[in-house]
């Protein structure tokens, strides 16, 4: 099977249909139509067998997070999306494993109607590189310099889950259908809702894919704020609890990473918005901490003392 026919046979996907697509796959380049008044966002995350994922992960985890880890950038923007590329280097053409990659991919770019335009295929290491593109009316990107001194620190969803079940896939290696924890790391839902619900009401906002404290610091460091987190108010999902003590739980979801959450800040004169628009969001949201004047981070206890940090996010160098 040549590289044409593979294209052909699984990424020429019919079923996602968008008329600001001018041409597709299949020419040299595709042609899009960014509709008047609206901007575009852009953003590429590449993943890398053994580094960003378990070589042995399923094919469809694969395909998911691929498009799932980008499109979590978008939402963090607060951009709908519309577009991807997908650039793939195969170790072989298994055609087995391409369509359950496939099917993966486009399970999440039909939930979201993000059309793929186009990518490359080429043999060597297994490595996926998606770009997205997402559009936002002109201005109203939610970006991570906003946040003020004053303002509330919140979260979507649960945190430490996907980091418990990366542990336990590196332990046993198999896939438990049912485990909740392994289903959020092999196929993270981005927060897309979240993200267009917070358009007009976030000060700054971020997805959290090295760690809540790591990435929360990016926040700090670009509004050139300080933070105090409320640690113990962290909502922790039943399965991670059902796995790790409170605190271990705590540490995973401080600094675990791989979570696809977003962490962002809202004034306090947003927060009957913030309330309105709580229906929308499709997750809940938890209020975990303040912005503060002093430029440093703190991670609190409920009785005001410090809480001993784990170590910081991921870093590759
Ligand atoms: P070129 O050599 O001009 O860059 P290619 O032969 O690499 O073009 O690709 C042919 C067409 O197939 C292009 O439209 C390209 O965007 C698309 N394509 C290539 N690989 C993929 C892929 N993995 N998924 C989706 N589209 C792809
Ligand atoms: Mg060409």
């Amino acid at each position: 099977m040549d590289e044409f026919e593979i294209i052909r046979r699984h990424f020429l996907n019919t079923t996602i249909y968008r008329d600001d697509v001018r041409l597709g796959i299949g020419d040299d380049a595709a042609i899009l139509r960014v509709p008047p008044g609206q901007e575009l966002v852009i953003s590429v995350d590449t993943l890398i067998a053994g580094v960003h994922f378990p070589e042995d992960l399923p094919a469809a985890a694969i395909g998911h997070r691929a498009l799932a880890v980008n499109l979590s950038d978008l939402a963090a923007m607060g951009a709908r999306p519309a577009w991807a590329l997908l650039a793939l280097s195969l170790p072989l053409a298994d055609d087995e494993w391409l369509q359950k990659f496939a099917r993966g991919f486009f399970a999440l770019a039909e939930r979201h109607q993000v059309a793929l335009i186009g990518g490359n295929l080429a043999r060597g290491p297994l490595n996926i590189t998606v770009t997205v593109h997402g559009l936002l009316p002109s201005g109203q990107a939610l970006v991570r310099s906003g946040a003020q001194p004053g303002d509330r620190i919140y979260v979507t969803g649960w945190l430490g889950d996907a980091a418990q079940g990366l542990q336990q896939l590196r332990e046993h290696m198999q896939i438990t259908e049912a485990d909740n924890c392994v289903q959020r790391f092999c196929f993270p839902e981005p927060r897309i809702q979240a993200g267009l619900a917070l358009r007009g009401i976030a000060s700054a906002a971020i997805d959290i894919s090295d760690g809540l404290v790591a990435d929360l610091g990016h926040i700090v460091q670009a509004s050139g704020v300080g933070a105090q987190l409320q640690v113990e108010r962290l909502t922790l999902s039943p399965s991670l609890l059902h796995y790790k003590s409170r605190e271990q739980a705590l540490n995973l979801a401080l600094a675990g990473g791989d979570d696809y959450e977003l962490c962002f800040t809202v004034p306090e004169v947003r927060l009957p918005l913030l309330e309105s628009q709580a229906h929308a969001f499709g997750c809940p949201v938890t209020h975990i901490g303040e912005i503060t004047a002093s430029k440093t981070l703190r991670c609190l206890k409920d009785d005001s003392t410090d809480w001993p940090l784990p170590f910081a996010g991921y870093r590759h160098f």
